[in-house]
């Protein structure tokens, strides 16, 4: 029987109460991984990984976050920065605000949750980190400027650090998930949801479980070991 290696690693998600992130927490814990995750409204109790509120954007909370689960699970081997948000709104449109909040939570979140793990990892000199970017980073999306911005920036923060993190035996990938059926996706009106599944090649939008495996192949000193600085799209040949 093989295994991706992940058995007893201490792997960190943010936004790991519903969505993407709950698939990411599920899949981690059916290959063994000991996980926690971050939630800022309600955690999900159906899992049994340990639930800690700490909002991305609070350089603090995610530092004390970092703390609890090193304290509770011990040193950690990896962190999955998906928390996200989406503002949408036509350019000109878009307050101050919208820009600032989508900013703060999906580049600075991912900042903030890496930052405290960085010198352990270093220590230990193994790791992996993983971010969730977007096929709007990628090629861009009407009513989306802020939330590309996000995530075009956290591709060339990915890529950056990954040649930085090298020399410590830590990797560094993302992944980017064409329209995959959560909260984010059912917000989008019917009509533009059916002219998207007609521009898919795989004629549908993703599920949050084809994107956790992603991570988890990324996180996996097995599968990905000789992987660092990529960006895996999983979109259906939405985008290629
Ligand atoms: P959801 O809206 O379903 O879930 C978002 C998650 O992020 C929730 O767990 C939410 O927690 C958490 N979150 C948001 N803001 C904060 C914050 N400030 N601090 C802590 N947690 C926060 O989104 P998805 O699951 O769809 O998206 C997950 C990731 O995947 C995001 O980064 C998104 O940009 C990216 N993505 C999604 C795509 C899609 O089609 N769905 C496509 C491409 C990328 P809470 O519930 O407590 O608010």
């Amino acid at each position: 029987m093989k295994s991706l290696g992940l058995e007893d690693k201490v792997v960190l998600v943010t936004g790991g109460n519903r969505g993407i992130g709950a698939a990411i927490v599920h899949v981690l814990q059916e290959l063994g991984a000991n996980v926690a995750y971050t939630y800022r409204s309600e955690p999900d109790l159906s899992t049994g990984a340990l639930a800690i509120q700490a909002d991305v954007t609070d350089k603090d909370a995610m530092a004390t976050a970092v703390e609890q689960v090193e304290q509770k699970l011990g040193t950690v081997y990896g962190v999955v920065a998906n928390a996200g948000i989406t503002r949408d709104n036509f350019f000109q449109k878009l307050t101050s605000e919208d820009w600032d909040v989508v900013l703060d939570t999906n580049l600075k979140g991912v900042y903030h949750a890496f930052l405290p793990v960085i010198p352990k990892l270093y220590e230990q000199g193994e790791g992996a980190l993983v971010s969730i970017t977007s096929i709007s980073g990628e090629r861009g999306n009407l009513g989306q400027t802020n939330y590309s911005a996000s995530k075009s920036a956290l591709i060339g923060f990915t890529k950056s650090l990954a040649r930085e993190a090298a020399r410590y035996g830590v990797r560094v990938n993302a992944v980017s998930p064409g329209f995959i059926e959560t909260e984010m996706v059912q917000a989008i009106p019917d009509k533009l949801k059916d002219r998207i599944v007609s521009e898919i090649p795989l004629r549908r939008f993703g599920k949050p479980e084809e994107i956790a495996w992603a991570v988890a192949f990324l996180l996996s000193p097995i599968t990905s070991s000789y992987i660092t600085g990529e960006v895996l799209r999983v979109n259906g040949a939405h985008h290629t």
